[in-house]
């Protein structure tokens, strides 16, 4: 099953992703976390995404695309996946298209989730991120393990994300409705689920749980 978790930046995409990796049995594929893991590499490739992600401006096409060109290729991505911060632009969404129809796949499911935008200010300025895995934590809702270690891997670097900051989540937010939002009107009705993302972490997991078992 091909699956993309929709919504603004800060909607819980990344922490739905997680648990539904297990329930669907494919990976998530982040770009995002791709592109924080190949910046951390120091290459020049890292230094490129900077350029973009640092100022909370899209990375262009070309090197998003060539990115899961990559990704999609890879064994545990053979039975579908779900895509987490992947297409924000038309041109990605009919690349995915593209590159999903040359594999006899096609996206089956766009889960949007709805979440105000003062509730995303909230949860993006909350988020803590490790250093080390990149699991995602929230000061009050998702807070780490008392003993202050990331609960995924032990690292001790729990770190508020460089882009999280309140001019930077700005342009982001931006450029989620003038880039991304029109995504939804290309795959329609048919496939767009919009899920009511203001609940906790369980209950948005069961929502989308239910729609995906209604599949
Ligand atoms: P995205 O991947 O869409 O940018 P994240 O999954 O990183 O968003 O979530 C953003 C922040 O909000 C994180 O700090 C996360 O712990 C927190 N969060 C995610 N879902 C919820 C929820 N349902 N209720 C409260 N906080 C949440
Ligand atoms: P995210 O981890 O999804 O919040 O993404 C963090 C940043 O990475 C974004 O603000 C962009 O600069 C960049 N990025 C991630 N995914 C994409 C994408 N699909 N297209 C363009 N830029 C992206």
């Amino acid at each position: 099953m091909d699956v993309i978790l929709f919504g603004p930046p800060g909607a819980g995409k990344g922490t739905q992703s997680k648990f539904l990796e297990g329930v669907l049995g494919v990976p998530q594929i982040s770009t995002g976390d791709m592109m924080r893991a190949e910046r951390k590499t120091g290459s020049d490739l890292g230094k490129q995404f900077d350029q973009y992600m640092s100022s909370g401006l899209l990375v262009p096409d070309g090197l998003v695309i060539g990115l899961l060109e990559t990704r999609l290729r890879m064994r545990d991505a053979v039975g579908g996946a779900i895509f987490d911060g992947f297409p924000r632009t038309l041109a990605q969404a009919t690349s995915l298209d593209s590159m999903l129809g040359g594999l006899s796949r096609k996206i089956n499911l766009v889960l949007s989730l709805e979440v105000p935008t003062s509730m995303i200010v909230d949860r993006i300025s909350g988020r803590r991120v490790c250093l080390d895995c990149g699991q995602a934590y929230h000061v009050r809702y998702s807070p780490p393990p008392a003993t202050g270690y990331c609960g995924s891997c032990g690292g001790t670097r729990l770190v508020q994300r460089s882009d999280d900051t309140e001019s930077v989540v700005r342009t982001r937010h931006a450029s989620y409705l003038a880039e991304t939002l029109p995504i939804l009107g290309h795959y329609g009705g048919q496939v767009v689920v919009t899920v009511d993302g203001t609940g906790s972490v369980q209950e948005v997991t069961e929502q989308l749980l239910s729609v995906i078992s209604a599949r």
